[in-house]
């Protein structure tokens, strides 16, 4: 279990019903600031498919994308 930034968290709440762009926003976010959890394997996918594209060393990339 990775570290969380609290201070990211706080200032950045899923909405009650994101759509999916949003989800893929907070996604993005989330996986270049924090460490709490590890990224669930369809988020890769969901984030190409709305043009974020993560780096590799990205925090909570750790063991998810390997190449
Ligand atoms: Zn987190």
């Amino acid at each position: 279990m990775g570290k969380i930034n609290v201070d990211w968290h706080e200032s950045h709440k899923m909405p009650a019903n994101p759509a999916e762009q949003q989800r893929a926003e907070w996604h993005y976010g989330h996986a270049l600031n924090c460490d709490c959890r590890k990224v669930a394997p369809s988020i890769p996918t969901l984030l190409e498919t709305h043009g974020y594209k993560l780096p590799s060393d990205a925090p909570g990339l750790a063991g998810v994308i390997s190449k």
